[in-house]
């Protein structure tokens, strides 16, 4: 079993969030530093510290979360657009090792990121 994580405590209610969606595989919460207007974390319930770490049984599992992404995207009014980011492993960025989806929006994004 991967190592258990803070999002792991929020998962089970350990640690408050602001919870914006939630069902059987997933759960979306406002990130605690937000980059933008709305800034969102969406992540399976399954502990999967990584995009890498995927295999094919979880094919299904990673649609779900982008399908999720772009519901909670409208549902959010983001119609202008917005940027969805999976920081993976440490040149990534990747600073909470339990797979997440950043959704960033409510202000023009740069590109290229730093
Ligand atoms: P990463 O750098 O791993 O891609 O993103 C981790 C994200 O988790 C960061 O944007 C950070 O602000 C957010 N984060 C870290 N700790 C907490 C927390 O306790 N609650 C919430 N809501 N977000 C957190």
């Amino acid at each position: 079993m991967p190592e258990d994580t803070l999002f792991s405590k929020i998962i089970r209610k350990e640690i408050p969030a602001d919870i914006v969606y939630e069902d059987d595989q997933c759960l979306a919460f406002r990130d605690i530093a937000p980059q933008a207007p709305t800034h969102i974390l969406v992540i399976p319930k399954k502990p999967l510290p990584k995009l890498s770490d995927a295999q094919a049984e979880d094919k299904a599992l990673l649609g779900h979360l982008l399908f999720v992404v772009s519901d909670i995207a409208r549902e959010q009014q983001l119609e202008k657009g917005y940027r969805v980011v999976i920081n993976t492993g440490e040149d990534g960025g990747q600073t909470v090792f339990h797979l997440h989806l950043h959704l960033l929006g409510g202000r023009a994004l740069g590109w290229p990121p730093g």
